[in-house]
């Protein structure tokens, strides 16, 4: 991978609710109504009101993503976008790439410069972190190569396991 893209990717280990960054991303589903996992912990740092926002959108399909303000939270924006539930079936790799894709774009229309991932779908929905990470990573790195406005795109994992995974499989780029 070129120096120029990799500077404009960073992992960190830790609490996504906690970054000070543009937008953070949600894995959320398609009610947008909040759940467990990095869904709960963003809901509840954000306050009552982000539930409210989220209500008027009313759901999103796997795949696509929405954006709301950050209420409570240090971030400014938080982009929600529905993962797959892993079926071990083909059609799971092009809404997982969708979710990146489609993020990314929104960001890139409200003018996001840093923007965190957690492992879309890597908890309750399933999705091998291995096989995940080189969809994030492909995906990612084919917006960066288009889009010159995006300045970091950071990837916030919660366990140590799976930075080990994305580290490994980004040097290998
Ligand atoms: P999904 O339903 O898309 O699988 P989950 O929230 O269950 O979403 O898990 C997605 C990933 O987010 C998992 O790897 C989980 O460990 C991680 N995660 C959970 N809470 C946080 C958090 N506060 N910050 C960053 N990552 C988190």
């Amino acid at each position: 991978m070129e120096t120029e893209i990799r500077d404009r990717i960073d992992i960190k280990q830790g609490d996504i609710t906690l970054l000070k960054v543009d937008a953070i991303v949600n894995a959320a589903n398609s009610s947008l109504l909040g759940g467990g996992g990095v869904d709960g912990a963003i809901h509840r740092a954000a306050g009552p009101d982000l539930l409210a926002e989220c209500r008027k959108i009313g759901g999103c399909p796997t795949g696509e993503a929405r954006i709301t303000r950050g209420h409570m939270l240090p971030a400014k924006y938080v982009i929600h976008t529905v993962g797959p539930i892993y079926s071990g079936k083909l059609e799971d790799s092009k809404f997982l790439a969708s979710c990146y894709r489609n993020s990314l774009s929104l960001a890139v229309d409200y003018h996001v410069r840093q923007i965190a991932f957690p492992a879309i779908s890597c908890g309750v929905y399933g999705y091998p972190v291995e096989d995940a990470c080189q969809i994030a990573t492909d995906t990612c790195i084919t917006f960066l190569k288009k889009d010159k406005t995006i300045e970091k795109i950071i990837f916030v994992l919660f366990s140590v396991a799976h930075v080990d995974v994305y580290t490994r499989v980004l040097k290998s780029k």
